[in-house]
């Protein structure tokens, strides 16, 4: 029989299956043909209890929501002092792609938005070299804990297209921010885009961040504590972009989505939840993402200034 957690997210799921509004992702034309139908929600625990509804194994790509684990990665290499030269944590207020580079010395905003991203990638050991990749690969396989592996047919169709990324690696080098060559560094971060996931690899991630960076299924730590506080603070302010202050003040968690329709968030010490529907709103966020959050966050009381009451 459903425990009561599970036919609650099965009558979610049922309800919001009749949410039809936004588009799948135009801007990576191999991502077009996408199932917009395709929906599940997932809620991981951190005493490793995950709850599943819908497609919840099917496999899409993880998109923006590989910036965090990428950001995290460059601290644990780096140290938060290196790392705050290069990138910024204050949110932009601008849309993912936008080229929000401080005047005068060109660093991004946050390493949320792509900007910031590239350079995050740009400053992992190995980066745009043999090892870089390889490193970004395994620290989200550790996050999920299964090995992940990436979508060639999609980081192809990217790096085809990705001008605009391309682009603002070229700047970023241009002011030092990027110090090696922009092109390999553009294609760790298109790969890294590209690295496929399951909703169900998303809770898990997102319940390892709200486990104090320690795996809930394998035991693995993953992130010491200081940089996942790091992480996760970003992830608040920034992580849902133009719409981070309208969410926040909503869901009450840390958060982020990517264009492939995937969205997680965090309730620190408690969960991970994950959601998986490609149509998109305007801020480039899933439509059914944001709403079962929202619902999920209002009816479980998981707003963070609520749940610490609750918690009490
Ligand atoms: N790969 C996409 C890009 O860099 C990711 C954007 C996103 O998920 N918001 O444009």
């Amino acid at each position: 029989m459903d425990s009561p957690i599970q036919s609650y997210l099965r009558t979610l799921h049922t309800e919001l299956a009749g949410l039809k509004d936004g588009k799948p992702f135009g801007g990576i034309p191999a991502m077009a043909g996408v199932d917009p139908d395709r929906f599940a929600i997932c809620l991981a625990t951190v005493d490793g209890y995950v709850y599943e509804v819908g497609d919840s194994g099917e496999e899409f790509t993880i998109q923006s929501i590989s910036k965090p684990f990428t950001y995290g990665l460059a601290l644990s290499d780096l140290g938060l002092e290196a790392v705050d030269r290069k990138v910024d944590v204050e949110p932009s207020g601008n849309a993912f792609n936008e080229i929000s580079l401080a005047p005068g010395t060109g660093r991004p905003a946050n390493a949320m938005i792509n900007a910031g991203a590239l350079t995050a990638t740009s400053l992992i050991k190995g980066s745009g070299g043999k090892t870089g990749f390889r490193r970004i690969v395994e620290h989200y396989s550790a996050f999920a804990g299964r090995d992940l592996s990436v979508s060639e047919r999609i980081y192809q169709s990217e790096a085809r297209h990705g001008y605009r990324n391309r682009a603002l690696a070229h700047l970023l080098r241009s002011f030092e921010i990027i110090e090696q060559e922009p092109d390999p560094v553009a294609e760790d971060y298109f790969r890294q885009c590209s690295v496929l996931v399951t909703c169900r690899d998303l809770s898990v991630m997102a319940a390892t961040l709200a486990n104090g960076g320690t795996n809930p299924l394998t035991g693995k730590q993953v992130l010491d504590l200081e940089v996942e506080e790091r992480v996760l603070s970003v992830m608040a302010t920034c992580g849902m972009y133009d719409d981070a202050g309208a969410w926040l003040s909503d869901v009450g968690m840390p958060a982020k989505s990517g264009v492939g329709g995937g969205l997680l968030a965090v309730l620190p010490g408690q969960l991970g939840l994950a959601v998986y529907s490609p149509p998109l709103n305007d801020h480039g966020s899933s439509v059914r993402g944001v709403e079962a959050s929202r619902r999920i966050s209002h009816d479980m009381g998981l707003h963070f200034v609520r749940a610490a009451r609750t918690g009490r």
